[in-house]
């Protein structure tokens, strides 16, 4: 029988903020991708530091949409997201959304689960990361109580009281903890340092520890760290792998940089040929988008897809984390349902 193909990209017109908390919030887009009255989901998520706005997002995929309104064959994946990157450089968020919702088509149309689709083992998931801002001793005390069932605490450390932060929490408990420095070390001599100081305190890993583009000094930390070094600012696609090979033992790999599942899934294929390992990332994000990074995650090494923790209105029901797991369901396509 043949495939008409009639995908409708809808989405909130005007700003649709993630509320995190009190303090502040991240614009995203939701598109829905339709074929044969089976609807694909879809996420935007736009962080300011990449640059995508509202605007810039609605304006890519509304080309978008007419370049799909041409196709007739939802599984021909590989093209019509060759086009859609074709589109216009950049717009990695945008370009995000229209993976997302294929894949979740996709899988709807096959009645499979991404996670099975992508050849991956439902019993082999990570635990997720729990993150912890920078904040105040009293403060960090009582997100530590909030992420009792979280067996790996991420701390974001920026260079100013990070000491402090790290002894607050070994003060209370051993857990594993994942270390996010956002490219808040300035010095490579001060960053040796504080990996010295942190590599008996039960760290993982070191996430971005330098500016994104100081490469060279990236390499020469690299050669010297007793703890595993992640780059996340400094990688962002496929194409950047090669570049950061010898800077980092690992990557974060986050569906709104590298425009979606379908490259997060080379990028994961590329870093085991490199012996990198992986890390797979999240932005403020509905259950939606981290629901489909979740499908790539018993391919990856670790996991920090906490996005729909820190959040009050999430839009969808998806992955759960049960006892700080990632919990993959049965569902086809992402495996989420829209909330009525
Ligand atoms: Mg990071």
């Amino acid at each position: 029988m043949e495939l008409t193909f009639k995908p409708e990209l809808l989405y909130f017109k005007r700003p649709f903020k993630i509320a995190h908390g009190v303090r502040l919030s991240t614009p995203i887009v939701l598109t829905q991708l339709e074929h044969q009255g089976v609807l694909g989901f879809g996420e935007a998520s736009m962080p300011p530091y990449l640059g995508e706005t509202h605007e810039s997002v609605l304006f890519f995929l509304n080309k978008a949409a007419v370049l799909l309104s041409t196709h007739q064959d939802p599984f021909c994946i590989e093209a019509i997201l060759k086009e859609i990157d074709d589109i216009a450089p950049d717009n990695t968020a945008a370009k995000a959304s229209v993976d997302i919702a294929l894949h979740d088509l996709v899988g709807k149309l096959l009645n499979k689960p991404c996670w099975q689709i992508f050849n991956g083992d439902k019993n082999n998931t990570p635990y997720t990361t729990y993150t912890l801002g920078i904040d105040e001793p009293e403060v960090i005390k009582e997100k530590v109580a909030e992420g009792e069932n979280y067996k790996i605490l991420k701390v974001k450390l920026n260079g100013e009281n990070d000491k402090t932060i790290i002894s607050t929490i070994r003060n209370i408990t051993d857990k594993a903890i994942a270390i996010d420095v956002n490219q808040g070390w300035k010095d490579k001599y001060h960053a040796l340092e504080m990996i010295e100081w942190l590599s008996d305190k039960n760290v993982m890993f070191i996430e971005q520890p330098l500016p994104k583009s100081n490469l060279d000094d990236a390499a020469w930390l690299f050669e010297r760290s007793p703890l595993l070094l992640f780059a996340d600012e400094s990688i962002q696609r496929y194409s950047d792998m090669d570049m950061i090979k010898d800077c980092f033992h690992g990557i974060n790999i986050k569906l709104m940089k590298c425009t979606g599942m379908h490259e997060a899934f080379k990028m994961i294929t590329r870093a085991r040929e490199l012996n990198l390992k992986v890390l797979m990332g999240c932005m403020s994000e509905t259950s939606c988008a981290v629901s489909a990074a979740a499908q790539l995650s018993p391919l990856v090494d670790y996991a920090d897809l906490d996005g729909p923790l820190l959040i009050k209105n999430n839009l969808f029901d998806g992955i759960e984390f049960i006892n700080g797991k990632v919990t993959l369901n049965e569902l086809p396509g992402i495996g989420v349902v829209a909330k009525s």
